[in-house]
C-alpha cells in the first residue's frame, strides 16, 4: 500500500506547497518496529517530513538520511528516503510510553527532547553530500524542521505534521511544508496565516476525511491552487539483502569475524530498518575472511 504527495502552486505561483497523506508508511513503521503510540506520533511525523524532502530530490540515486537526536527518552531517531519516496529508518528506544500532555495529546516533545539536533544529510551524487545542523528548538519535529529551514536553507517554510494514533493503529497520518517564492506580496503571506490558522491541525484534517488536495486548497486559502504534480509511489520499505548485510561483515575487519567463529560458530544479523533477520553459517562467514 502506497500514500500520495502532491506538489501545488498558490497564489499564481508566488506560493508552493507539498503535501502529503502517510498514513500506510506510519502504520507500516508501527508494525515493523512495534512503536508505542507515542513513538508511533514522534517517528511517524520525521518519516512523513523525511519524505516531503526526499521526494524533491532530483535523480533516482539520490539519498536523503535524517537524524534526530534529542535528550528524550526515545533516544536517536534516524530515517531515509529516495526520490521517489521510499523511506525506512529506525527508533533507538520503540516501546517509550509517556502520559499524555496537558492538551491531552501524545506527548511527543517530552519523548524526543527539547534540546539537541536535528543532522540533514543530502546525498546528491557531488563528490561531498550536503550537511545540515540545527538545534531541536521543541521536540514536536514539525517546530523542529521549520527551524531547520530558516537555519541552513534560509527558507520561512511553514511546516505542519500529524500523526493520530488509537489502540488500533494509525488512523490518520500527513503533512505539508510550504514555501514562498522569492517574489511572493505581503498580502499574500497575510492570507497564507489566516488559512493556516483556520484550517487547523493535519491530522483533524484528514480524519475529517479531506483528500490531501483538498488540505492543500485550505491550508494555503486559495481555491485555485494548481497542483503541477501528483504522486502515489510514497511507501514504507526496506531494501536489504544478504548480498548488503555481507558488505557490513566485511567492514567489521577479519580479526572480528574470525573471533565470531570461534566463538558463536555461526552468526544472525537482524536488519536495524525493518529487523529481517539473516544467517550465517560458520562457512559463510569463513568465506568472508
Ligand atoms: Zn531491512
Amino acid at each position: 500500500m502506497s500514500d500520495r504527495i502532491i506538489k501545488g502552486l498558490a497564489y499564481d505561483g508566488r506560493v508552493s506547497i507539498i503535501a502529503m497523506e502517510s498514513t500506510e508508511i506510519c502504520e507500516e513503521a508501527r508494525k515493523v518496529h512495534s512503536l508505542s503510540p507515542v513513538c508511533t506520533a514522534a517517528f511517524g511525523r520525521l518519516l512523513t517530513v523525511t519524505a516531503l524532502i526526499g521526494c524533491q530530490m532530483k535523480s533516482d540515486d539520490n539519498k536523503l538520511t535524517i537524524q534526530i537526536k534529542g535528550n528524550g527518552p526515545i533516544g536517536t531517531m534516524l530515517t531515509v528516503a529516495n526520490p521517489i519516496p521510499v523511506v525506512k529508518g529506525y527508533v533507538i528506544n520503540p516501546a517509550v510510553d509517556l502520559p499524555l500532555n496537558e492538551f491531552g495529546k501524545l506527548d511527543v516533545s517530552s519523548a524526543v527532547g527539547n534540546e539537541g539536533f536535528i543532522h540533514v544529510i543530502k546525498d546528491i551524487g557531488l563528490k561531498d553530500p550536503y550537511v545540515g545542523i540545527s538545534p531541536i528548538v521543541s521536540g514536536e519535529i514539525a517546530d523542529d524542521f521549520a527551524n531547520y529551514f530558516l537555519d541552513s536553507e534560509q527558507t520561512n517554510s511553514a511546516v505542519a505534521l500529524g500523526v493520530l494514533v488509537d489502540k488500533d493503529g494509525v488512523r490518520k497520518a500527513g503533512g505539508y511544508i510550504i514555501n514562498p517564492m522569492p517574489d511572493v506580496r505581503e498580502e499574500d503571506l497575510t492570507a497564507l496565516e489566516k488559512a493556516i490558522f483556520e484550517a487547523g491541525s493535519v491530522s483533524k484534517m484528514l480524519e475529517n476525511n479531506l483528500d490531501i488536495e483538498e488540505l492543500a486548497r485550505k491550508v494555503t486559502g486559495d481555491k485555485k491552487l494548481k497542483i503541477v504534480e501528483r504522486n502515489d509511489s510514497a511507501k514504507y520499505e526496506c531494501d536489504c539483502n544478504k548480498g548488503r548485510m555481507e558488505k557490513a561483515l566485511v567492514a567489521l575487519g577479519k580479526e572480528e569475524l574470525q573471533k565470531m567463529i570461534e566463538e558463536d560458530g555461526g552468526l544472525e544479523m537482524s536488519c536495524h530498518f525493518c529487523n529481517k533477520k539473516y544467517q550465517f553459517s560458520k562457512e559463510e562467514l569463513l568465506k568472508l575472511i
